[in-house]
């Protein structure tokens, strides 16, 4: 059994609707712990640092202006193997290509617009937990 965390992002479109509350129904019913979680709104500079890894790719700006477009909420998940997890209930990237049942399937409203955000892996998810949270902030 691994114990793992990983880091999530409910992304503005999410906020938008109102699914803050159906996102995180679906994340627990999955046996993921929300052991820390905030709402905020990213600034550009934030945006551009989170995503750093697409800066070359042709959506970088418009990616981040999504995300600073309206009120996040930031996240950290924990349960075994939390990491894949998250990716197998987020679902595909883009919603068309997603499973049924995803959180991607059922709420996305565009490859970019996607409901939600998930580490990719361990390591990536630990640079992404401090990124956004302070040890005390945790409460696993
Ligand atoms: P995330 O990192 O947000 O969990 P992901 O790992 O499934 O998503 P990435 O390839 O890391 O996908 O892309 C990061 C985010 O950039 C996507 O979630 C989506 O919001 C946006 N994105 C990815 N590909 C495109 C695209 N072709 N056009 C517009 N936006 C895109
Ligand atoms: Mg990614």
């Amino acid at each position: 059994m691994t114990i793992q965390r990983t880091f999530s992002i409910l992304k503005p479109d999410a906020t938008r609707r109102n699914l803050t509350g159906t996102i995180n129904a679906k994340i627990e019913s999955a046996n993921l712990r929300i052991i820390a979680q905030k709402r905020l709104k990213l600034s550009l500079a934030q945006a551009q640092a989170f995503y750093t890894v697409h800066a070359e790719r042709a959506f970088f700006g418009e990616l981040c202006q999504f995300m600073t477009s309206g009120p996040v909420v930031a996240q950290v998940l924990e349960g075994e193997n939390a990491v894949a997890n998250y990716r197998d209930i987020m679902g595909a990237t883009n919603p068309a290509n997603a499973a049924e049942g995803t959180i991607r399937r059922e709420f996305a409203e565009s490859i970019e617009a996607n409901s939600v955000h998930g580490s990719d892996s361990p390591e990536n998810a630990a640079k992404e937990i401090s990124f956004f949270f302070s040890d005390l902030e945790i409460v696993g």
